[in-house]
């Protein structure tokens, strides 16, 4: 896998820059231009790329029959800056499917950017979404609210530390979620959705789908790709298999049980391990994740 490493000189000299402009206008641009070098592209596969930045975590993969992404980010634009990365990489504006691993505003508030593709995902979409946007104010307020623990973070930061980049990056996908929020932006809701599981073959290849159950949120989905060896575990999994249970009062025991022999079943097909930030897990954490959910179940 060969991630792009952003270098630190280019970044610190666009900040150097940024602290210095006195103009809002160029202030604007120069922040453009820092979330421009520091959106990663790695690529995961010949026909997969990964594009990260902070916690927003898109994978695009290209099919003879059209793209696939998965999830969408938390705002319209870093999430257009995300799909122009897609398009010139692929050649192609043939945006076929975006599935949402799950309902949590950072993995949809992008999906309004692929508007042609069908959006897909467990069938509780449509209700979680209106739901969570039912008190605009309140949502502007809590991440307004983000926005600035971010900013003081970034303060007390040292310039191009990790740590910097860090609260810059969260901080910047924070205030475009605002933006987003405060514009009323367009979020586009589920139009293909499933109860138990789902296969859409696309071109040569096959995306498998299956609904964990309730766990981390309330529309939890897993999706595997056999030709390309990945499994996309969405917010599910932490790293070392630190299952990420947000309910868990367990109602779901069954649907976890056959959740993870589906997994099991795909253990020797799986190469790779895509969480829904970003990160690259193992297969000793997604058996270790598995051990643990199985233990929850028969406690
Ligand atoms: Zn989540």
């Amino acid at each position: 896998m060969n991630f792009q490493k952003f270098s630190l000189s280019v970044y610190l000299l666009i900040m150097t820059f940024l602290l210095s402009c006195q103009n809002r206008q160029n202030t604007i641009s120069y922040e453009d231009n820092a979330i421009d070098t520091l959106i990663s592209v790695g690529n995961i596969r010949n026909n997969a790329i990964l594009i990260t930045f902070g916690s927003d975590a898109v994978t695009a993969i290209n099919t003879h029959d059209g793209i696939v992404v998965i999830d969408a980010g938390i705002s319209t634009k870093l999430t257009s800056k995300y799909r122009k990365i897609i398009e010139k990489e692929f050649q192609s504006n043939n945006f076929r499917y975006l599935i949402n691993t799950h309902y949590h505003p950072d993995h949809y508030g992008g999906n309004s950017v692929f508007k042609e593709a069908e959006i897909t995902g467990y069938k509780s979409g449509i209700n979680e979404i209106l739901k969570q946007w039912k008190d605009t104010t309140k949502v502007i307020n809590s991440i307004s609210k983000i926005v600035n623990e971010y900013e003081l973070q970034l303060q007390r930061s040292e310039l191009g530390t990790v740590q910097w980049v860090e609260s810059f990056t969260q901080k910047m996908r924070y205030v475009n979620a605002l933006k987003d929020a405060h514009n009323n932006s367009e979020i586009l809701q589920p139009t293909l959705t499933f109860e138990d599981s789902l296969q859409i073959e696309l071109g040569e290849m096959k995306l498998e789908m299956i609904y964990f159950g309730n766990c981390h949120s309330n529309s939890d989905i897993l999706i595997f790709i056999p030709e390309l060896k990945i499994l996309f575990t969405g917010d599910l999994v932490f790293k070392y298999g630190r299952p990420n249970i947000d309910n868990s009062q367990l109602e779901h025991k069954e649907k976890w049980i056959r959740a993870v022999k589906w997994i099991e079943k795909r253990i020797p097909d799986i190469e790779t391990i895509i969480s829904g930030h970003g990160e690259i897990l193992t297969l000793e954490d997604i058996k270790s994740f598995n051990k643990t959910i199985l233990e929850k179940c028969l406690n």
